[in-house]
């Protein structure tokens, strides 16, 4: 069993042989831009800051009261990967209500002068736990998923190694 976290929830929404060649540190293209994926995901929420709360191992960009409930928030440079935004969230007001917190969570896109809050509920949850146990299991397979063209493909570290010709 691997220890699941939000970055590997994050790519599961995304791209399931991306999330394999994650788990099993597949060194991406040395030339790509993209490499340090680290990096990329950086790019794709705003600059950490001294804002930054770590509460047990889990790291958020905001973290404020509202009537009395705590309220957990990430800042996002854009929306358009929302589902993976969404279910990293819902994993860490998950891993909080473990720990007795009840927490509402919130996605800040300042550029595009958005909130989106989310809230853990069983429905969110049971979803939430098949991609946990579907990530155990694409975590167990010898062989990642054929490459399958999406949007994110332009600006993944794989690229390369998914669509070279030849
Ligand atoms: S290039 Fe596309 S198919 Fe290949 S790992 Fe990246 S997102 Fe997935």
């Amino acid at each position: 069993m691997i220890d699941v976290t939000g970055t590997h929830i994050w790519y599961y929404f995304i791209c399931q042989r991306e999330l394999w060649l994650i788990l099993h540190q597949i060194a991406a293209d040395q030339e790509d831009e993209n490499l340090d994926i680290g990096r990329f995901l950086s790019e794709n929420t705003y600059q950490r800051n001294k804002k930054e709360v770590l509460i047990g191992n889990i790291k958020v960009d905001r973290v404020r009261k509202e009537n009395g409930k705590l309220v957990i928030g990430e800042v996002k440079k854009t929306s358009r990967y929302l589902e993976s935004a969404r279910y990293q969230l819902l994993y860490y007001l998950d891993v909080l209500r473990q720990m007795g917190i009840d927490a509402t969570g919130e996605l800040l896109f300042p550029e595009e002068k958005k909130t989106e809050v989310v809230e853990w509920s069983i429905e969110a949850k049971q979803k939430l736990d098949h991609a946990i146990s579907e990530i155990q299991q694409i975590a167990q397979k010898p062989v990642p998923a054929e490459p399958e063209k999406i949007k994110f493909c332009n600006k993944c570290a794989y690229r390369e190694y998914c669509w070279a010709e030849g």
